[in-house]
């Protein structure tokens, strides 16, 4: 029998520290998009152009036009807890905008190459950096480039062997790109959104046309879901919410639940509310047929802890059992055509 010897406690290195929580945010391309899209969504882009190689492993290339970022904040925007949205701890409590952690772009440099082109409205010529680890390699480099910012992630956890053999499936990762900008172009109507692979001219996703919800929800997953939605707003005065729906009517169903949800302008995930959607249509629809349905909801920023999740997939809200019970109502009344037919009912 060996006898294990006993291994000697040792702190880690800082440096992996960094990398495995960058690695916590950082999951996949998708992931590492979606705090790119929300940062140039807070930066008041109209236009968001992505191109990706490889499903974004070996090339991730997002292209705004919005503020731009100052010549002399450059070296800093890729250093850990560097953010323009948060000053204090009270600002915490209301934060409008999506990103606040100043963490986003540092994790992405710490597991690949960055390099950034910007310029800002005040600036006569752009400006190009490469970040290596967080740290700009060179001093700013002058160049010709339109108001807004270029960000180019390329060889995405090149130093994270593990994850890089866990994503092999290109196609798949591929999915998930379009998956996340398709669903921003759908929340963001107003702002153009395009995809390509990289070198190519094909464009997967190209909502750069259209200013309705509805266009784009036909143009990214199908006209048919389109051409059967019916919309509905509401608030709730006690609770201080508004949300708008556009759900597919009963007419329309599909073998999988597509279900969008936006909690104050973010994408993320409510397993528990998806569901109970999906029983409610279940009493009415064929059995396993499913709706798409597309949610934005908007409270108090003092009612939702975005800090709960690394990536920010998960939010917990107050009262969710009472503002989930609002939204079933207010499907059911819309699907059911309930609003239509009390209108009628006052009207006579
Ligand atoms: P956060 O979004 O939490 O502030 P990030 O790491 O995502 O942190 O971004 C750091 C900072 O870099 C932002 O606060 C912003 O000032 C700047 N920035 C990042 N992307 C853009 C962009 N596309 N346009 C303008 N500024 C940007
Ligand atoms: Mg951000």
């Amino acid at each position: 029998q060996i006898m294990q010897s006993s291994r000697s406690i040792k702190k880690l290195d800082p440096d992996v520290v960094s990398r495995i929580a960058a690695g916590e945010v950082v999951l996949r391309p998708a992931n590492a998009l979606k705090e790119l899209i929300e940062n140039s969504l807070d930066a008041g882009a109209t236009s968001i152009k992505v191109e990706v190689k490889d499903g974004g492993m070996k090339y991730l290339q997002i292209v705004d036009n919005g503020c731009g970022i100052k010549k002399e904040d450059l070296d800093l925007v890729c250093e850990r807890h560097a953010t323009s949205k948060l000053e204090s701890l009270d600002d915490l409590q209301s934060v409008s905008t999506y990103g606040f952690r100043g963490e986003a772009l540092s994790s992405i440099s710490l597991i690949s190459n960055v390099s950034i082109v910007t310029k800002t409205a005040e600036e006569r010529c752009g400006y190009k950096v490469s970040y290596c680890e967080g740290k700009m390699k060179d001093k700013p480099i002058p160049c010709a480039a339109n108001q807004g910012t270029a960000i180019t992630v390329e060889n995405l956890f090149y130093n994270v062997p593990l994850r890089q053999k866990a994503l092999k499936n290109l196609f798949e990762e591929h999915k998930r790109v379009q998956d996340v900008v398709g669903r921003y172009a759908v929340h963001n109507a107003s702002v153009g959104f395009s995809l390509k692979k990289y070198g190519q001219n094909h464009l997967y996703i190209n909502s750069m046309n259209n200013t309705s919800t509805k266009d784009v929800i036909g143009l990214i997953f199908d006209t048919n879901i389109a051409r059967n939605l019916l919309e509905k707003e509401g608030s709730d005065d006690t609770l201080q919410f508004k949300y708008k729906i556009l759900a597919t009517s009963l007419i329309y169903s599909a073998k999988q639940m597509i279900f969008l949800l936006f909690i104050n302008h973010r994408l993320v995930k409510s397993e528990g509310l998806q569901k109970e959607i999906a029983e409610l249509y279940n009493i009415y629809l064929p059995p396993k047929s499913y709706p798409f349905v597309y949610i934005s909801l908007e409270m108090p920023s003092a009612n939702v802890d975005v800090n709960v999740h690394p990536r920010k997939e998960t939010v917990f809200y107050l009262h969710e059992e009472y503002i989930n019970k609002k939204i079933l109502t207010a499907i059911q009344q819309l699907v059911l055509g309930k609003d239509a037919y009390q209108t009628y009912k006052q009207e006579t």
